[in-house]
């Protein structure tokens, strides 16, 4: 079972929601569904139990279309839209509220400002390694499904009434992406029982779904087609596969952010497969890196040692400044200093 929420951080939590009047939930850059889940989830159990708190919701850059349909995403303010307004938000706030991730780099120059400021922050995460020094109070647990989960966990006691359809939908969004539908990270009984209770409270686990992954333009599935069919490179030597592509190849299909999500899972269908890497160039040059694994190759140390990211064991990601066929290049380079645990690991 995972770690229980113990009651001192939860008291200590308590109190730092009763006397703040202003509060701010943000969530990492480039947000996927367990980020946006979260932190709206937070917000909506907020609202409830606070009615008369200000609550706002805050990422660093804009979340993906396919997660627009969650109540109050519209509401949420963007960074990179509004720097002066977000800013001015934060400064005016009395707590922060630091949701799926684990350490403030991972909001980039948002992050760089909320260190200047002197308010309280709070960790909400599962991700390994958080940045103790950087947390006033961390409710961390790496063992939880996802942040939703957690958010589910700590919440619900709180609560005085069950909690919102709203709240139980983001929820729900968070631990059914972070989960890859119940197929990685979800060996916990734990997970299971929060969501036998978030279909007691009404979810539509058939409308959650088709929001989530039958809301695709056709564009983004011609490129999907496109990247398996043409793009996917098979290093078998290394039980690993990787796919990258650059901006021209994503222009030429419209892309739009969230449209490669879940690209990098294709290839661990593939038999005997360890490691898969999704590498893609940003509209700045820069190189952006999602991996993942099966069985015990740690792709958070491997993002962590060679393309300054992170995340989890099986699914964590990275950057590299270098040029697309440069960070092809090394990727591949470094799979011969794992040659024998990808071969041998499951
Ligand atoms: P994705 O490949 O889906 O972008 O990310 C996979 C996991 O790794 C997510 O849990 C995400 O939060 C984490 N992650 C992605 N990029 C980074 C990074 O640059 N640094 C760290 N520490 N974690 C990352
Ligand atoms: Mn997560």
């Amino acid at each position: 079972m995972s770690t229980p929420i113990d009651n001192a951080s939860v008291a200590i939590f308590k109190d730092l929601l009763a006397t703040a009047e202003k509060i701010v939930m943000v969530m990492h850059v480039n947000p996927d569904g367990d980020a946006m889940g979260a932190s709206l989830a937070m917000a909506h159990c907020l609202r409830q139990l606070y009615p008369e708190k200000e609550l706002v919701v805050v990422s660093p850059n804009h979340y993906p279309a396919f997660l627009g349909w969650m109540d109050g995403a519209a509401d949420i303010l963007v960074f990179k839209d509004n720097r002066k307004g977000v800013k001015e938000t934060i400064i005016t706030s009395d707590l922060i509220i630091c949701m799926d991730f684990n350490a403030l780099s991972r909001l980039e120059d948002l992050g760089e400002f909320i260190a200047s400021t002197a308010i309280a922050r709070v960790l909400i995460d599962h991700h390994v390694q958080p940045v103790k020094e950087e947390f006033l109070l961390m409710i961390s647990d790496i063992k939880a499904s996802s942040t939703a989960e957690l958010v589910y966990r700590l919440m619900k006691p709180l609560m005085k009434e069950p909690m919102s359809l709203p709240a139980a939908e983001a929820i729900m969004t968070g631990i059914m992406t972070d989960t890859n539908t119940f197929r990685d990270n979800a060996s916990n009984p734990e997970t299971f029982l929060v969501v036998a209770e978030l279909l007691q409270l009404g979810v539509d686990k058939n409308k959650v779904t088709s929001n989530i992954y039958d809301n695709f333009s056709p564009s983004r599935m011609k490129l999907l087609g496109y990247a398996l069919g043409e793009k996917m490179v098979l290093l078998p030597e290394y039980n690993t596969a990787y796919i990258a592509l650059s901006q021209e190849e994503l222009n030429r299909f419209n892309f739009q952010p969230g449209d490669t999500e879940s690209f990098v899972n294709f290839p661990l269908n593939i038999k005997n497969m360890r490691m898969s890497a999704y590498i893609s160039e940003q509209l700045d040059g820069s190189i952006r890196m999602s991996f993942r694994s099966r069985g015990n190759f740690s792709v958070n140390d491997f993002a962590r040692n060679h393309f300054n990211g992170g995340g989890h064991r099986n699914a964590a990601g990275g950057r590299s400044t270098g040029s697309l066929n440069d960070t092809i290049a090394a990727f591949v380079a470094q799979l011969e200093n794992y040659k024998d645990e990808l071969q041998n690991t499951l």
